[in-house]
């Protein structure tokens, strides 16, 4: 039988939530059994071709992380998000509180360890939004599992749901990091 394609990847984040999936430790075989990664940080294969299932991970901050999501979103048929920064803004979306200019300031400039700091600008540079946004403010999302970062146990379950052909939706005791 076909192996169910999977693509993965991060955005504004700390790599927490792919750190998660691998603590699955020897379930991976299994996953592995059924499942071709392609392109992914655990591959490192970046360019994005059609999938089955696309996952993301971290929020969506700046104009690169758009893009990303979605060239993701146009290459899988069900998408799912991982952690709650991707599921709700999370810990990146503290920077909404402040404006972007106080936030760039305060960055590169203000910092008691900066001497003569400046903002960085270069085209190469992905410029930040105004705001931090989840994912599904900017693409559709099929499915979300939540955690900071979700557990292996519950990351493991929305895979396994989804390869016998099901959304998963997480049980309430998944929900918490134990
Ligand atoms: S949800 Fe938590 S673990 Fe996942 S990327 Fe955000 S901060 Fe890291």
């Amino acid at each position: 039988m076909a192996k169910v394609k999977v693509a993965t990847c991060w955005l504004d984040c700390c790599s927490g939530c792919h750190m998660s999936f691998l603590d699955i430790d020897e379930a991976i075989i299994d996953i592995a059994k059924q499942v071709e990664f392609t392109a992914s940080p655990i591959t490192d294969i970046k360019e994005f071709t059609p999938v089955d299932v696309g996952i993301i991970e971290g929020a969506v901050s700046n104009v690169h992380d758009e893009e990303v999501a979605k060239n993701m979103r146009a290459n899988c048929k069900i998408l799912m998000v991982w952690g709650d920064c991707a599921c709700f803004g999370g810990i990146c979306a503290m920077r909404n509180l402040f404006s972007k200019e106080d936030v760039l300031r305060r960055y590169y400039i203000e910092t008691e360890s900066t001497i003569k700091g400046k903002i960085p600008s270069s085209e190469d540079i992905p410029a930040l939004l105004d705001q931090v946004k989840p994912v599904n403010q900017v693409v559709k999302v099929d499915c979300y599992v939540p955690g900071c970062p979700p557990t292996s146990k519950a990351i493991l379950y929305a895979l396994t749901e989804l390869l016998q052909g099901r959304i998963p939706v997480l049980p309430s005791e998944m929900m918490r990091f134990d």
